[in-house]
């Protein structure tokens, strides 16, 4: 499941919508991603990736990073490449449910490669999740100051 939560700065201002997760219904999702990267319309590399490790997986999950450049927060859909740890019995489950799970992928699998993530207005490089935040809230891209949460909901 995924979630989607809007944080506000209080100190300037500086408003931000944050998806994370699963987004709409997963195996479709997945299974439509999965055949984006191999026609590669992901980019080459991706497309590369999924010529050399056939059985590779990919992060299908939402997810954000940050434009240092325009200073914002920027939602973008995952898109790490994985393979199979060695001796994966789960892979088979995997194959056959026909999607991977970013759970799985942290269990059953193998980081091989991060996609590197453009910001759309200006071609820098995102800095990627997980280090915007102390004491569970987001900084302020714009201020540095704490974000509160305002609202969120949860999707399918
Ligand atoms: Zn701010
Ligand atoms: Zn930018």
């Amino acid at each position: 499941m995924g979630q989607t939560r809007i944080y506000k700065c209080d100190t300037c201002g500086y408003e931000a919508e944050i998806s994370e997760g699963i987004g709409g219904l997963f195996p479709v999702v997945y299974k439509q991603t999965l055949q984006d990267a191999k026609d590669g319309k992901l980019g080459e590399e991706v497309r590369q990736f999924f010529a050399e490790y056939p059985d590779g997986a990919i992060n299908a999950e939402d997810t954000f990073g940050l434009c240092e450049q325009c200073r914002e927060y920027v939602c973008v859909t995952d898109y790490s490449m994985y393979v199979p740890k060695e001796g994966n019995e789960h892979q088979k489950f995997c194959a056959d449910a026909g999607y991977v799970t970013s759970e799985d992928l942290r269990k059953h699998y193998r980081l091989v490669r991060r996609y590197p993530h453009q910001c759309e207005k200006c071609n820098t490089l995102l800095k990627m999740n997980g280090r915007f935040r102390h004491q569970g809230k987001l900084c302020c891209p714009k201020c540095g100051q704490d974000m509160n949460q305002t609202g969120g909901l949860l999707r399918d």
